[in-house]
């Protein structure tokens, strides 16, 4: 591994600075999951690495009804899932918390890290795109919001720059009488990488038995994490009988350009991409008692 400097600042100013301070070469570093060895094999070379997990503002855990949730970047995927509040309004969330690699690496792995890291893969990010969370951002120019939806440019690549960190993520309060679930395939029962992976968030009316706000998003599938627009649009306003939610799963490779590699084809990607959102729709309708 190339030397680098460290620095751990105590609060977010000094973080700011630091990485202001280092001419574009900076990296933050949460639970180090991905960073020590992306550093290790080269991928990344940064003279500077800045340790964010001691900074309070980013150990912000909190969920304010009306508001939503607030997650900041140092926080472990372990303590995400165990809040209780994740559980009860947004239990894909929980899901992902839980599935990430394996215990040890649940209590180091932040989400923040898992969306900054910006895989195709990353199977936090599905459940986020379908709660519509925001991701919070700082540098020396301030402070700005960011969708999650415009997050992504492209493999490993998002919109912030060089001298940027993310504070924290925001997810909306969910709609009323909605439920989340995420599902992804993978070759082995633990530890690896998503052939593709999806998220399904519904909210249905207990009166007309409609679905009043549908998200789909998908991992593994394209350059970025996507949102399956016209599946979404195949649920909204229906009643979601077995044959509604079968058609928009069918809707949902409509959303993808996935590559063929190792882990599977692009015509096994796309297959998978239905089977998993008409099973994650399957679980959420169960959810709902419906
Ligand atoms: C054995 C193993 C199994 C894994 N299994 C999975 C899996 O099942 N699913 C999955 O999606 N991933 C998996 N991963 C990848 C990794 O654990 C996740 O992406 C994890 O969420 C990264 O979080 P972290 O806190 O460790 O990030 P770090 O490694 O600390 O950071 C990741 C990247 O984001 C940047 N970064 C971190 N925080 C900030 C911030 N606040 N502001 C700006 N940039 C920031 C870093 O500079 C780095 O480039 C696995 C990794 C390992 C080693």
């Amino acid at each position: 591994m190339r030397p680098f400097a460290f620095v751990s600042p105590r609060t977010l100013d000094e973080a700011v600075q630091a990485m202001a301070g280092a001419g574009g070469n900076a990296r933050a570093l949460a639970g180090g999951s991905d960073l020590v060895d992306q550093m290790r094999v080269g991928r990344r070379t940064p003279n500077l690495v800045v340790d964010i997990k001691n900074i309070p503002d980013m150990q912000r855990l909190e969920y304010i009804p009306g508001e939503g949730l607030y997650i900041g970047a140092g926080v472990s995927c372990t303590r995400t899932g165990e809040y209780a509040p994740v559980a009860e309004h947004y239990p894909s969330i929980k899901e992902v918390c839980g599935l990430i690699g394996s215990t040890q690496i649940q209590n180091r792995a932040s989400i923040a890290g898992n969306v900054c890291n910006s895989a195709p893969s990353g199977d936090t990010i599905p459940p986020l795109l379908t709660y519509d969370a925001k991701c919070i951002v700082v540098g020396p120019n301030g402070r700005r919001e960011v969708p999650i939806g415009e997050f992504f440019a492209g493999p490993g690549q998002n919109v912030m720059a060089a001298d940027e960190l993310l504070l924290e993520l925001v997810v909306p309060p969910p709609p009323a009488n909605s439920s989340g679930r995420y599902l992804r395939f993978i070759p082995r029962e633990e530890m690896d990488i998503a052939v593709a992976g999806a998220a399904s968030m519904i909210a249905v009316d207990p009166a007309s038995k409609r679905c009043t706000r549908a998200r789909i998003a998908l991992a593994s599938v394209a350059p970025t994490p996507v949102r399956a627009l016209d599946a979404e649009a195949a649920l909204e306003g229906q009643v979601l009988t077995a044959d509604v939610v079968k058609a928009a799963s069918d809707l949902t490779p409509n959303a993808t350009s996935p590559i063929s590699d190792v882990r599977g084809s692009v015509e096994y990607r796309k297959e998978l991409c239905k089977v998993l959102t008409q099973r994650t729709l399957e679980h959420c309708l169960a959810d709902l008692g419906m």
